[in-house]
């Protein structure tokens, strides 16, 4: 398919320095490479990926101008810093490029594929009127879902009132007013984050990491409202194996420790690369991980729980309680985690990297949600899906909670159906299969 454009098609993936965002962009890029497209990755200088791990790709650090800025008091405020600094250099880049190549024979086409946190990918695209496509690393829900937030709020239905809580939203039903997006953001700083997101200008085409089977009511919805092919091309970590895209050094002798335990015993808890927690709560979960009497393999980002610098906030006799039955470590390499057959759930914040990496391998999970995408991930875990339990985090909620997720012979075998069906998604004909061979031809239509 692609032997004979090898040096036709430049893809400029832009990046964002984000753990959950920068793994799925580097691994299109890589599926992209192998099908003969040559690709840069432009990249913030915060959190750079590792170039050795790619030697054909050119890497292109954007100056992000972060460190002369101070603290940062919000996540948008920060978002938005980083695209102001980065987009001119961007655009120089690129006007570089297509200043080289004028006049020459066989010039390259350049198509723009940026992360849709990166939003000045787009703008610059537009100025220079390149193609651009969004790469959306988390559901397909989550799209619909924040951009109606500025009509909810003039609707007077965001911010929600308690008493609506638990109902749905008529326009993202399955979902609950609950698990908006940034509901729990003071409002101008939900409704900044909501519209800096919300693409502007149409981009050429839509990259979801996601397969159609599991959200079909959410892309129908955005195929509704949107003129332009929608790629559903996941979970790209079935897709590709790259070398470890971690920003933090994964603790391997997790592994030969998950070897000694009884198949499906193990509950594998991790919060993902970013969210913090106080130290009550993980107190909480320490004692309910102790108490379950299920071995348990945790993982304690350093820096993640407030005032500590790891786990020196278990009480003494806690620690020894937590020993006898488990293990801590400081990052692991989870999707091998995921894939060894003593774990039994794993307990999450529900990030969507961390969701799909658990439906591909069959295992049901705990679902504690802190918010943005990931509360309505866990309401398709629990309610759509059904391989899902949102929990309390008090110690004997959880307890219960990991006992209940363990036994549940109905959950593990609905969790079983969707990892089949995963793996067909890739197959000749599948979903995922058919719409990587569409993007592929889609871009060199260019
Ligand atoms: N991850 C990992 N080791 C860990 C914890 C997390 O490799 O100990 C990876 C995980 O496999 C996933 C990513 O970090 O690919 C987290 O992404 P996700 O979207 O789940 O959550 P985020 O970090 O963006 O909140």
């Amino acid at each position: 398919m692609a032997e004979n454009h090898t040096k036709r098609w430049r893809l400029v993936l832009i990046a964002s320095p984000l753990q959950g965002h920068m793994t799925p962009v580097l691994q299109l890029a890589t599926y992209l490479h192998s099908k003969g497209f040559s690709i840069t990755i432009a990249h913030p200088e915060l959190n750079p990926p590792d170039y050795s791990n790619h030697p054909d790709f050119i890497f292109l650090p954007l100056p992000d101008n972060l460190s002369s800025q101070g603290k940062f008091t919000s996540f948008i405020q920060f978002l938005q810093a980083l695209n102001d600094a980065c987009k001119p250099h961007l655009r120089e880049h690129l006007v570089q490029i297509i200043n080289k190549q004028k006049g020459m024979r066989g010039k390259e086409s350049i198509v723009i594929v940026h992360d849709n946190l990166m939003v000045f990918g787009g703008y610059v695209a537009g100025d220079l009127g390149l193609p651009s496509i969004i790469m959306h690393t988390s559901s397909a829900a989550f799209f619909p879902a924040y951009k109606i937030i500025p009509q909810l709020h003039q609707e007077g239905r965001f911010p929600v009132h308690d008493s609506m809580m638990q109902e749905i939203v008529p326009e993202l039903n399955p979902f609950r007013y609950k698990d908006l997006p940034f509901i729990n953001f003071p409002i101008q700083e939900a409704l900044v984050s909501a519209s800096m997101i919300t693409p502007q200008t149409p981009p050429s085409a839509f990259i979801w990491n996601t397969l159609e089977f599991l959200e079909p009511s959410a892309l129908t919805m955005t195929r509704k409202q949107h003129q332009v092919p929608i790629f559903t091309i996941g979970p790209l970590h079935k897709l590709v194996l790259t070398p470890s895209t971690s920003y933090l050094e994964e603790d391997a002798s997790c592994i030969s420790w998950l070897d000694k335990q009884e198949p499906k015993s193990v509950i594998y808890v991790s919060l993902g690369s970013v969210a913090n927690l106080d130290v009550k709560t993980a107190t909480e979960m320490a004692w309910g991980l102790a108490k379950s009497g299920q071995p348990f393999l945790w993982v304690v980002r350093p820096g993640s729980i407030h005032g500590f610098e790891w786990i020196e906030f278990l009480e003494e006799g806690l620690a020894i309680e937590m020993k006898m039955r488990g293990l801590v470590v400081k990052w692991a390499p989870q999707k091998q985690v995921l894939a060894h057959n003593a774990v039994g759930g794993f307990w999450s914040h529900c990030g969507w990297n961390s969701t799909m990496e658990s439906v591909s391998e069959g295992v049901p999970m705990l679902c504690q949600p802190f918010g943005v995408d990931q509360l309505l991930n866990a309401r398709y875990l629990s309610y759509v899906w059904k391989i899902g339990i949102e929990i309390v985090v008090e110690r004997r909620e959880i307890e219960g909670a990991i006992r209940r997720l363990l036994v549940d012979k109905e959950m593990r075998q609905r969790a079983l159906e969707i990892q089949e069906n995963v793996k067909l998604a890739f197959n000749h004909g599948g979903s995922s299969h058919n719409s990587l061979n569409r993007l592929v031809d889609f871009i060199l239509s260019f």
